[in-house]
């Protein structure tokens, strides 16, 4: 687990779209950031600057003590989950979730442990063989954190995790990703649309607009007034 401070960080696309113009936020070991905002504002830019896979035009990301701008998205010890899952089609859900560990070189026999350990979390073990085409949205959720999980990263980032479920499944998903933070008391970012959701789950809320943080506080200072 670990820190994360974003130190005046711009985004600035090939086209001249000024996307983000400055972005400070730093929150600690252990803290749940929610990142709220109209669409377009830049939430999934940062998350994915953060996570390596789009330069940042200035600035300074660090993840602990470390300055990651430079590292490849495999060295920054981030696990990403994604909106609409991104689970490999081609890939039963045990290869889904072990996949990331064998390109780091994990050896096998703790490779399937760590498979076996989260999957049993997660309650998907009997879904292990199956292909993501044979899962339902929600297990298909599950099998994307169980992904997340299973590398134990520094820092979770979730981009919208919960949009595509019902309302049924998005309420059990919100408690179990809460449970989940408070037993592993992970780093994590979380974009969402859903006022419930970020008081919810948040110890820290960053409200962006047009590039910018407006605001920044705990639920209580955003919402309570
Ligand atoms: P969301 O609002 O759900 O975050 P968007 O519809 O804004 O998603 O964007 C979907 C994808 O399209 C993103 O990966 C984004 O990088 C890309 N994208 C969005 N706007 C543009 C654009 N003007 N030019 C090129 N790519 C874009
Ligand atoms: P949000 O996640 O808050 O909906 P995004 O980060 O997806 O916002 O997009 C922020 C802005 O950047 C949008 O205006 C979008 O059109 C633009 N954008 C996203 N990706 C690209 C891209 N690859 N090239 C140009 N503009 C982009």
């Amino acid at each position: 687990m670990a820190s994360l401070s974003i130190d005046n960080v711009c985004k600035t696309y090939n086209n001249g779209t000024d996307v983000l113009k400055g972005i400070d936020i730093a929150i600690d070991d252990g803290q749940f950031l929610i990142l709220v905002g109209p669409s377009g504002c830049g939430k999934s830019t940062l998350l994915n600057m953060i996570a390596g896979l789009d330069d940042i035009s200035s600035g300074d990301i660090r993840i602990g003590a470390r300055r990651v701008n430079d590292l490849s998205p495999k060295d920054r010890d981030i696990a990403m989950v994604f909106q609409s899952y991104a689970l490999y089609p081609s890939m039963s859900v045990r290869q889904n979730i072990s996949f990331g560990l064998e390109i780091r070189k994990q050896p096998k026999a703790e490779i399937d442990a760590t498979v076996n350990r989260v999957a049993e979390m997660l309650q998907i073990t009997h879904l292990l063989d199956r292909k993501p085409s044979q899962l339902s949205g929600g297990q298909r959720q599950r099998v994307a954190m169980g992904r997340a999980l299973a590398r134990n990263p520094s820092i979770f980032l979730f981009d919208e995790p919960l949009s595509n479920l019902d309302a049924k499944l998005r309420v059990e998903m919100r408690t179990e990703i809460k449970l989940m933070h408070q037993r592993l008391k992970s780093t994590i970012v979380y974009v969402t649309h859903d006022q419930i959701e970020a008081m919810t789950l948040g110890d820290r809320i960053a409200v962006m607009k047009d590039g910018i943080v407006q605001q920044f506080g705990s639920p209580q200072e955003i919402y309570d007034n």
